[in-house]
């Protein structure tokens, strides 16, 4: 597979199990630069067992994260447009091979009503997800920019989504000159497995089958002028350590040759798909414990600082609560993995979801947690991205603006939707984070909060 070297990783995995070589201290001492790992040492990470060598790597991780994102948890929903899919995954549902799965790819209007459901409930943020394939007249790319119109159309009150990421199937350079004309915040795709084998037995037709076109699609990206990207792979599929291993070498082949990587990543754990009976073929199954998965946020963390860590309802409530400390920065709430699903439950989900929560819940459970709920959007509004939000980023420049951002969101979120206990919650936590900020700051964010008790949206820095 382009840019993988199958065998340069597993002798990277060699040659770091148990190696006296390598020490965890240094290790960790470097990562505490905020400079990142190569990929030896991320090697050597992963292969870490020993309980209390991994509580060293969470420590480690959870001081990196306060360093780089403070305590800011920026928070979104998906919105699946249609399951309908000429590809074959053999682990996901939409599969056409899929005869037990009700087909529906909604329409403008449909996907309208679903944001709208989805500003009710306060969403700023949202992730078009859709299979690939044409619908009734239209090519895929033509179908993502109406259902992109039609999210940025929808109102509730002076409620709007300020920005679209999109999660579709590799485009070509033209293609995604439109989408990022169409405004979309990030293009996210997961490479699902990057070791060829696998690749080539678990996706047996349609365009997918070619490894190579599919981790080519975010050159096809950058060459288009989108430089906010999200990476990932989907655990499960193959052996964890060379996955992480071969997605951190995408990501530096990626860095040589554009000067940037990915804006996020995500490492999505493979989830029980309904018609699908994939996880119990064991040729196929590489199940990640909790413990497993938990070492692979933090050595990410660690490895790769700037980088936002995504992580989406497919995780139980205690685990993302835990993985809160690890190094995620972005997480979904209140999910619909259906097209239509968030007015009717018709049974036709990609997978099975193990957070339940309302946004509202989840809110109150991350101010619990210490964190700051947040909904900015003002990066990519502000032309912070690629490159400049690097340059911005690495000096700690950039966490001035997103502290603050957070807070307004915050603020306003309350206004809006706030009921009582929410407010108590989100209201001390305003006034603690107001009282630690410096005079000036202080004198700004009090100014804005007027500004947005006295009716006025969408302030931001
Ligand atoms: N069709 C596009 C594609 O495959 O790139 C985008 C949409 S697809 C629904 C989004 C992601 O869902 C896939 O990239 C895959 O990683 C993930 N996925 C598929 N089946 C899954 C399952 N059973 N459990 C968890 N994630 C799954
Ligand atoms: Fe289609 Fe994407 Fe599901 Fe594959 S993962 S079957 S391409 S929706």
């Amino acid at each position: 597979m382009k840019y993988i070297d199958e065998n340069k990783i597993q002798n990277i995995l060699e040659k770091t199990q148990n190696s006296k070589s390598f020490s965890i201290d240094e290790i960790l001492e470097k990562a505490k630069e905020l400079k990142g790992l190569n990929i030896e040492e991320l090697a050597f990470l992963l292969n870490v067992e020993d309980e209390k060598d991994l509580e060293k790597i969470f420590k480690v991780a959870s001081f990196v994260k306060k360093e780089i994102y403070g305590k800011r948890i920026v928070l979104f929903a998906p919105l699946y447009t249609s399951n309908i899919c000429t590809n074959n995954c053999l682990y996901c549902s939409f599969q056409v091979n899929n005869k037990s799965l009700k087909r529906k790819a909604l329409s403008y209007d449909e996907v309208k009503t679903q944001t709208e459901i989805l500003l009710k409930t306060g969403q700023k943020r949202i992730l078009l997800v859709s299979g690939e394939s044409n619908i009734l007249d239209k090519k895929p790319i033509d179908y993502y920019l109406e259902c992109i119109k039609a999210v940025y159309d929808a109102r509730y009150k002076n409620n709007n989504i300020r920005r679209v990421n999109i999660n579709v199937a590799p485009l070509t350079i033209g293609e995604f000159k439109e989408l990022k004309n169409a405004n979309i915040g990030t293009y996210q795709i997961f490479q699902e497995t990057y070791h060829e084998k696998t690749y080539k037995a678990l996706h047996t037709l349609g365009s997918k089958k070619d490894p190579d076109k599919r981790i080519s699609a975010i050159d096809n990206a950058f060459l288009a002028g989108i430089d906010d990207v999200g990476m990932g792979a989907l655990l499960g599929l193959y052996d964890y350590k060379f996955e992480i291993l071969a997605l951190f070498m995408h990501i530096e082949a990626l860095q040589n040759i554009y000067g940037i990587g990915p804006h996020t990543i995500s490492v999505p754990r493979l989830e029980p798909s309904f018609g699908v009976n994939f996880e119990n073929d064991k040729n196929f199954y590489h199940f990640v414990s909790d413990k497993d998965f938990k070492k692979i946020v933090a050595t990410l963390r660690i490895a790769v600082p700037y980088t936002g860590l995504i992580l989406s309802t497919r995780e139980t409530e205690n685990m993302r609560n835990f993985l809160l400390n690890l190094g995620i920065s972005q997480m979904s709430a209140a999910s619909s993995v259906e097209p239509g699903g968030y007015d009717k439950k018709n049974e036709n989900n990609q997978f099975i979801l193990s957070d339940s929560r309302s946004l509202k819940e989840v809110l109150e459970s991350i101010i619990e947690s210490g964190y700051i709920p947040s909904f900015c959007t003002a990066c990519y509004r502000k032309s912070r991205t690629g490159k400049t939000f690097m340059n911005l980023a690495k000096p700690g420049n950039i966490k001035y603006n997103c502290h603050l951002n957070s807070l307004i969101t915050l603020k306003e979120y309350l206004l809006e939707f706030g009921d009582k206990n929410l407010l108590e919650k989100g209201n001390n936590l305003l006034n603690n984070e107001i009282n630690s900020l410096g005079k000036d700051e202080k004198i700004l964010l009090e100014n804005i909060f007027s500004r947005l008790e006295n009716g006025e949206r969408d302030i931001f820095l």
